[in-house]
């Protein structure tokens, strides 16, 4: 029989509709949702071939396989034996080393409610705050600026503000390629009204930036300076908005006393741009109606993504760009889910709905929410995912878990990660994908089910909540994440000693110590899952306690906040001027620019960037399934500029070592003329999976962002050699 179920992408945070099109157990066919408000019907090259990825079984993890010792391969194992297993090596390590001894490490992938399972088994049953997910790759460095500046988490604009600006700054964003199906938005906007400006700002001359009016050029990790250059020339023409500034923010004086040093010429000389250009798009912000800033990883993935972050949005600030039709920064989304996660508290730095967890009046509100006792719940950081690895790396945790990610890619300097996972005394990885470079590290691999196979909700970039649905049974026994965690979980409960399971003796919870409480994870369903979720929303910014699947099953999709009584989600916030922060006014930073963690030497003269292409998706697990996928870039390639490569006497073709203090990978070199002089370029997607010397991530360096802790992906310095 043909079915067609209504549910969204996968890939990306624009998150288009999809309706799938299956019969007899496998998908058919795609079509994008006409209906959906992401994308009207649209979808792009990596949408549209989602059933080319789920062709037969080959390269899916089908059984739970377990293996006793690390000496010997795993072993097919029945589900209840696999969850027996992992919950009695985890209650092992938490009863003989404490809680921080084991970590979760999970992903911007997994649903809302698979999301939520695990949080809650982490800091409501295990009581760690070590969980952490690909998200901290992400999108950390803008989530912890909004918070800074703004006060909460979350872009205070929407989609229609892409068709609404009159001047769009791109900064770090190759959005023909990220957000494909939302870029066609802006060209229409541009197509009709071609004085809107489009100011681009990349060291590389990608496919957007060629598009630009204006491409800022800059050298890698300048932003601030340019940021910076740009306020001190709108502050000294006269083209901030001192009204504004009066009436909704704090901190200007202190930004306006730094910014006074920065002078355009000193900006545009440290920028490696010319100051025309940078006092240009100083003008066209500032002047414009409406200004947009459309941003990405190029700002988040630096060891001063907060910085960057912050620089711009005091850009916003100064000129009341915010707040109003076509209007403010926009942080766009990598992932599908990765707002999804921070909403549940998915992260080693926050508790649930956007409360902190050093906060003891929010975690005193979670305990009584979940039913656990007063002062249960760790008031101790978690590790955020480098700091996590290492911390496996030194033997101080133990026992880790991953989900929905491949890390062994993934991550920066990967041997650190490597390494971590051969010290471990356990691991457990569960994943869709059982030829992933992470899965060789299993001592437990749980098979889950993967998208078309699993329902739950995401968020989208524009804090859309839309509905991901099953249209098929998984192969095999996989089952879905949040009903792995959530039976885990169970067994765990039971296993965990009464003082573990409730806390101290004084707990005044509504725990008897008998061990009869009531189970923490009673969910039957993925949507008893988002019923617990939304009640621990209300009152908070992202109240959806107006929300419910039956809502966006009549409704659609919608935005948060969406509050008990609401008759529809609020497109943009701060609209009234009126902030998250305590006292209501956004707050200005003084960002002063740093360089970059490891500047190009004599030893290692090239700048390394990283980025993605057009039709691969992270670690191409599913999109490597799709021979046309590999159409628009067949194989991975070191890009470097013409001059650069003929110094050296190398020419397209050759095969090159990369080299940096970490580690090394050969890749066949490629020239070109959108490279500024001395900066190489390699895609993320190709893995030790795809290419025998492993991915760029042998390469890249550690070093994080002070505040975000998100790690620097997008820039180290490296040597290139003949190999
Ligand atoms: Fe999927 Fe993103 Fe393409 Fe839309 S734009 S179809 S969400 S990959």
């Amino acid at each position: 029989m043909k079915t067609v179920t209504r549910s969204t992408c996968c890939y990306c945070g624009v998150g288009c509709g999809v309706l799938i099109e299956a019969e007899d157990g496998r998908v058919t066919g795609i079509e994008g949702d006409p209906d959906h408000p992401s994308n009207f019907g649209r979808l792009c090259t990596k949408g549209r071939s989602l059933p080319l990825t789920m062709a037969g079984h080959a390269g899916r993890a089908l059984h739970p396989e377990v293996r006793l010792t690390r000496e010997s391969a795993r072993e097919p194992a029945e589900w209840p034996d696999a969850l027996d297993y992992v919950a009695a090596r985890f209650a092992d390590v938490i009863e003989r080393d404490g809680p921080d001894a084991v970590a979760f490490y999970i992903s911007g992938q997994l649903l809302t409610e698979d999301y939520y399972v695990f949080n809650k088994l982490a800091k409501g049953l295990v009581r760690t705050n070590n969980i952490d997910t690909n998200s901290r790759l992400c999108m950390s460095s803008a989530v912890t600026a909004y918070k800074k500046s703004l006060g909460a988490d979350g872009p205070p604009t929407c989609y229609e503000d892409i068709e609404l600006a009159h001047t769009v700054l791109f900064a770090g964003s190759n959005m023909p390629y990220a957000h494909p199906v939302l870029f066609r938005r802006l060209e229409e906007a541009k197509a009709k009204d071609p004085s809107i400006k489009w100011i681009v700002v990349d060291p590389r001359r990608t496919d957007l930036a060629a598009l630009a009016d204006l491409h800022l050029a800059i050298a890698p990790g300048t932003d601030v300076a340019l940021f910076n250059g740009m306020l001190h020339h709108m502050i000294w023409e006269g083209s901030i908005d001192p009204a504004y500034i009066a009436a909704h923010t704090n901190g200007f004086d202190d930004l306006k006393a730094l910014v006074r040093g920065d002078t355009p010429s000193m900006a545009a000389e440290i920028c490696g741009i010319a100051e025309t250009d940078l006092l240009q798009a100083a003008e066209w912000f500032a002047a414009s109606p409406a200004a947009l800033s459309l941003y990405c990883m190029g700002l988040n993935q630096s060891s001063h993504g907060t910085d960057k972050n912050l620089a711009l949005i005091n850009l916003h600030l100064a000129t009341g760009q915010i707040g109003k039709p076509g209007a403010g920064p926009f942080s766009l989304t990598g992932q599908p889910n990765a707002m999804g996660g921070r909403e549940v508290g998915g992260m080693a730095t926050m508790l649930a709905a956007h409360r902190d967890i050093g906060n003891a009046e929010d975690r005193a509100q979670v305990e009584a929410l979940w039913g656990v006792g007063a002062g249960e719940l760790s008031a101790r950081p978690g590790l955020p995912a480098v700091d996590m690895f290492d911390a496996v790396a030194e033997g101080k945790i133990k026992a880790i878990w991953i989900a929905c990610t491949n890390p062994v890619h993934s991550m920066p300097d990967i041997e650190r990660v490597r390494r971590a996972l051969r010290t471990a005394e356990f691991v457990v990885v569960q994943e869709a994908f059982e030829q992933t470079d992470t899965v060789p590290y299993a001592d437990v691999l749980l098979p889950a089910s993967s998208w078309g196979e699993k329902s739950g909700t995401v968020t989208n970039s524009e804090r859309r909540i839309s509905r991901v649905r099953a249209a098929v049974e998984p192969p095999g026994e996989a089952r879905p994440d949040w009903w792995i965690a959530n039976e885990v979980a169970r067994r765990l409960e039971a296993r965990l000693s009464p003082r573990q399971r409730h806390g101290n003796e004084q707990s005044d919870g509504n725990h008897d110590g008998s061990g009869n409480a009531p189970s923490l994870f009673p969910f039957a369903s993925e949507q008893d899952v988002f019923d617990e979720h939304r009640t621990l929303t209300v009152g908070r910014d992202l109240d959806i306690g107006g929300l419910s699947y039956e809502r966006i099953e009549n409704d659609g999709p919608q935005q948060w906040p969406f509050p008990s009584g609401a008759a529809k989600g609020s497109a943009r916030r701060y609209t009234d001027g009126l902030f998250a922060t305590v006292d209501g006014r956004a707050r200005f930073h003084a960002t002063r620019y740093l360089p970059v963690a490891e500047p190009a030497d004599a030893r290692y003269p090239f700048r390394l960037l990283t980025g993605r292409l057009r039709d691969q998706w992270h670690g191409m697990s599913r999109t490597g399934r799709a021979g046309v996928l590999f159409n628009h870039a067949p194989e991975a390639a070191l890009s470097i500029r013409r001059e650069d490569a003929a110094r050296r006497g190398l020419k397209d073709g050759d095969l090159v070592t990369v080299a940096s203090r970490r580690g090394r990978l050969v890749l066949p070199l490629e020239t070109t003329e959108d490279l500024p002089p001395g900066t190489v370029f390699a895609p993320m997607h190709w893995s030790g999976q795809f290419l025998d010397s492993g991915g760029i991530n042998e390469a890249t360096i550690g070093a994080v962002d002070p505040d975000s802790k998100q790690p620097e992906l997008k820039h180290a310095a490296v040597r290139i050699e003949a190999a």
